[in-house]
């Protein structure tokens, strides 16, 4: 799943390419993607909130795109605010593309064209410059919510995140005092979005490795120097893959579809039976829930 150094890729991408533009018109073939701010249910589509959403985007000039969390927000002309959050598979390309009957045929950039995985485009934003963004969705999880502002920004998703890690204000501070009441394993309380958002599998593994503690410890038996490594180490590992445009060990592409440079600079992540780049002792990899966490035996110790 993309999480905040993918979605900040897209959002950054985003800005620099759509910005400006408005929106023409709107195609979907998976209408279960569009859902109310006031019913998300997944079963429950009302047709007439789908048409609302293509007639309201309709002429609507895009002014922002900002991240919270793994949810990207594109901030539109008419005090409209929509909300995309790409879920397990998606991702958004901007490009062009062709429907014919059923079937969406892509146009350009040449990796979308060619890269099997940007070919499962279930939602098109038209553009006044010829160009569409675009969601490709394999497992079609992605979801889609328009409203005003106010409505979108007080959705209790948004509502009840966590502190962002690379916010400037968040600070070691805050980070030991969340960490104190929490009895749970630290890898599970860093993939918590309600304690600190935008972090999963990838980076939480990485992150602990880099802190040199185990993804099982519990998080309130962290001592003060760990937790200083710990903050050190977020920052560090996040602002890379940031920088390295994210990772692409599974769906994840940027909107030019192409692959996140942080896949071939994973420290632990989907690295089972590797050396340690440390020490060189085997990676292991155990089950936690229905996740994995990725650690060196040698120094990440219980
Ligand atoms: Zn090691």
């Amino acid at each position: 799943m993309p999480e905040l150094p993918e979605v900040q890729t897209v959002v950054d991408d985003l800005n620099r390419k759509v910005v400006g533009r408005k929106i023409t018109g709107v195609w979907f073939d998976w209408p279960k993607m569009i859902k109310d701010p006031y019913d998300q249910s997944r079963y429950k589509i009302a047709h007439k909130h789908v048409e609302a959403f293509k007639k309201a985007l309709k002429g609507k000039k895009i002014l922002r795109a900002r991240r919270r969390a793994k949810n990207i927000l594109i901030y539109l002309t008419g005090d409209l605010l929509l909300l995309i959050h790409q879920k397990m598979t998606g991702h958004m390309l901007v490009g062009k593309w062709r429907i014919d009957g059923k079937k969406v045929i892509p146009i350009e950039p040449k990796p979308v064209v060619e890269d099997p995985y940007n070919k499962y485009i279930h939602l098109i934003f038209y553009l006044d410059n010829g160009k569409m963004l675009a969601l490709s969705d394999l497992r079609k999880f992605a979801k889609a919510i328009l409203g005003s502002t106010k409505e979108i920004e007080n959705l209790p998703e948004l509502i009840n995140l966590g502190p962002e890690p690379l916010d400037q204000s968040f600070t070691v501070d805050e980070l030991m005092s969340l960490m104190r009441s929490e009895q749970r394993k630290i890898k599970q309380v860093l993939m918590d979005p309600e304690v600190i958002a935008g972090i999963g599998n990838i980076y939480s593994d990485d992150i602990l490795w880099t802190a040199k503690i185990h993804p099982f410890r519990r998080a309130n038996s962290l001592t003060v120097n760990e937790l200083k490594s710990l903050y050190k180490s977020m920052r560090k590992v996040l602002i890379r893959a940031v920088k390295m445009r994210g990772t692409s060990t599974s769906d994840f592409r940027d909107t030019g579809g192409l692959e996140g440079g942080y896949t071939d600079y994973r420290l632990v992540y989907q690295r089972e039976g590797e050396p340690c780049p440390r020490d060189g002792t085997k990676i292991k990899r155990v089950k936690m829930g229905g996740r994995s966490a990725h650690f060196c035996p040698k120094c990440q110790q219980l």
